[in-house]
């Protein structure tokens, strides 16, 4: 057996008394060792105060020195600038009585390499997967790879710091977020630091890494997201609780319609008095341009939608890491509002970049590389991600989390893998075509290859009513359009089904940042569907659809709120509607045979 003894190292600021050395290392005994300890006292006047005791790569440290350093990294990862300094002393005592909750305990290791933005590590022999770990200069990162004897951490801040052999420990956390009100209206990094030059945002602090709702906890969807978006609305409703994916090339009005989204919340959300009636916007930006996500800030602030809308960004220069972390600082954000009975709605701007980020750490990870050098668990990484979304049950507050991820395809190809993969977790997607856009068809929606397989549970009835008509019109025009381009005489049915179908294309058709209420997109559309339209023509639908909505708001706004608060007409007001339709058209092609 082996007699080897473990060696203990005591520091402290002033020599002990006999009887307290002996105090000291009865209790280092009692906790640590039962056995075989032998302890070292000596002096370290850095210390300042308190005592750091030493074995092997562990060091308990309760010195005012090691509780000092604590505080600066933790500033320095805060970044505190000038207007930050008067939040100084709040700061502080939170920092100081985190510290006084958690262990002193911690294990050291250090650097025995770093590439990359990829440290590996000697020693930290019990850290857990994805927890904190920071380093001596400051830095700081998560532990990915848990080798047999060493560690591998991907640096999240700080990498130009971090030097070889200097100590690295461990802190018992798993990177955390703040949370809660505090946050709308505000621009921050996945870790939480402010890039608005405002204030440190406080707020209740959870991990970024938390586990889906459970199957018993959650209920089908049956409330509506109001896109404000016609082709959406009508065609891919999208529910609150549900996953729909944005899917396109790149520059087909992908971030349009998702701001068009955030800005059709805005009459809702400041009408609504009652926290639970709102529906929050997170928009997460992930490998973008810093530009972009100004611009997409300004537009909300110009539109007055700043208000219940927050932004996460990990812009193109940030690290792969912090591009990674991006998405689920965005969904742990966005839980708060579901866990608290409460609405929201997370757009994953975009999750191809996601995954490239991945790709990035995973092979500098030196983990295996798959198809199209993506690692074999980047399915998980997004299913992982999406099925955070729920609506949950009225026994769990009722509350739901919608997510919107998008993703850029590669010359329309659907097929890809990430695109593939993201489709089959989604419960729908609205496919953008490139050809379609360059047309001027704006929104450029592809209606036989997007779908929406949950929200028409969630429609308003009205709106359920046409859309059968209209993707049935809308199916046939496509068929007939391609046919029709060769043949030189067609017959009557195949020309007003192609007649109708130029109709309801332009009825379709939208402006971006002018998303509408349900009224405005369900009176136009029935018009069209029962076949009002079919004398205008084509090139002056627009005008008379602009003219319609403008007269019916003026001489029957109770459409407007019966359809706003119940989602339908009475058979009364639907043979009202119809009439007023009839006779606004006439009054039209009158107007128009007048004009020479
Ligand atoms: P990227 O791939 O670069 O992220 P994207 O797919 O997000 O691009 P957007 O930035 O939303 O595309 O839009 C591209 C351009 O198309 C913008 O200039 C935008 O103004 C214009 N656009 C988008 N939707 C419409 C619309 N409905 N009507 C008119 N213009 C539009
Ligand atoms: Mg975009």
């Amino acid at each position: 057996m082996s007699s080897k003894k473990t060696q203990v190292i005591v520091e402290s600021v002033f020599e002990l008394t006999e009887s307290q050395q002996e105090l000291v290392a009865q209790k280092i005994k009692k906790i640590l060792f039962p056995k075989n300890v032998s302890c070292y006292f000596c002096l370290n006047p850095e210390l300042k105060g308190g005592l750091r005791v030493h074995f092997g790569s562990v060091i308990l440290d309760d010195s005012v020195i090691g509780k000092w350093r604590m505080v600066r990294r933790q500033a320095d990862q805060e970044k505190l600038n000038d207007i930050q300094l008067k939040h100084i002393p709040q700061h502080l005592l939170k920092t100081l009585s985190d510290w006084r909750e958690k262990t002193v305990f911690s294990e050291v290791g250090h650097v025995k390499s770093i590439q990359d933005g990829v440290a590996h590590i000697k020693g930290l022999p019990s850290v857990q997967s994805n927890e904190k770990i920071l380093f001596e200069s400051g830095a700081y990162g998560i532990a990915l790879n848990l080798n047999e004897d060493s560690v591998d951490v991907c640096l999240i801040e700080g990498t130009e710091r971090v030097k070889e052999e200097e100590a690295v420990y461990r802190t018992n956390e798993v990177l955390t977020i703040p949370t809660g009100l505090s946050v709308l209206g505000r621009v921050f990094n996945p870790l939480g630091q402010p890039l608005d030059n405002k204030e440190i945002i406080l707020g209740e602090d959870r991990p970024i890494q938390q586990k889906a709702p459970s199957i018993i906890s959650r209920s089908p969807v049956r409330h509506s997201v109001h896109t404000g978006i016609t082709g959406i609305d009508a065609l891919i409703p999208i529910g609150r609780g549900q996953r729909e994916l944005i899917v396109g090339d790149r520059q087909t009005g992908k971030t349009s319609l998702i701001l068009d989204t955030i800005l059709a919340q805005k009459e809702h959300n400041h009408k609504s008095k009652s926290l639970s009636e709102k529906l929050f916007c997170i928009y997460v930006a992930i490998g973008q341009k810093q530009s972009s996500v100004r611009h997409f800030m300004q537009e909300l602030k110009k539109f007055d939608a700043l208000d219940y809308t927050c932004i996460v960004s990990a812009s193109a220069s940030d690290s792969a890491c912090l591009q990674y972390l991006a998405p689920y600082a965005g969904s742990t954000i966005a839980e708060y509002f579901r866990d608290h009975g409460m609405h929201a709605i997370v757009f994953y701007d975009d999750l191809s970049k996601h995954a490239v980020a991945y790709r990035e750490m995973s092979l500098l990870l030196k983990r295996p590389a798959g198809r199209e050098a993506y690692p074999g668990d980047v399915f998980y990484l997004h299913s992982r991600l999406l099925e955070r979304a729920a609506q949950l049950d009225g026994v769990y507050g009722g509350g739901s989390l919608t997510a919107i991820p998008v993703i850029e395809t590669q010359e329309g190809d659907l097929s890809a893998y990430i695109p593939t993969n993201v489709i089959s977790i989604t419960d729908g997607q609205i496919y953008l075509d490139n050809d379609l856009f360059n047309q001027n068809i704006k929104p450029a929606i592809n209606v036989g290859l997007s779908v929406s397989r949950v929200g028409s549970a969630a429609q308003s009835a009205f709106m359920k009513r046409i859309a059968g008509s209209l993707k049935l019109e809308l199916a046939q025009y496509r068929e007939v359009l391609s046919f029709s381009q060769l043949a030189s005489d067609l017959d009557s049915s195949t020309r007003q089904m192609l007649d109708r179908g130029a109709r309801l294309t332009e009825l379709l058709k939208q402006p971006n940042n002018a998303p509408l209420s349900l009224a405005h997109e369900a009176i136009p559309l029935f018009a069209g569907i029962r076949g009002y339209l079919d004398e205008i023509p084509v090139n002056k639908v627009n005008s008379f659809v602009v003219h319609l909505r403008k007269k019916s708001d003026r001489i029957h706004p109770e459409w407007q709120k019966q359809l706003d608060e119940i989602g339908d007409l009475s058979g009364e007001e639907l043979i009202q509607l119809e009439r007023f339709i009839l006779q606004e058209v006439a009054q039209f092609q009158k107007e128009k045979t007048c004009v020479p």
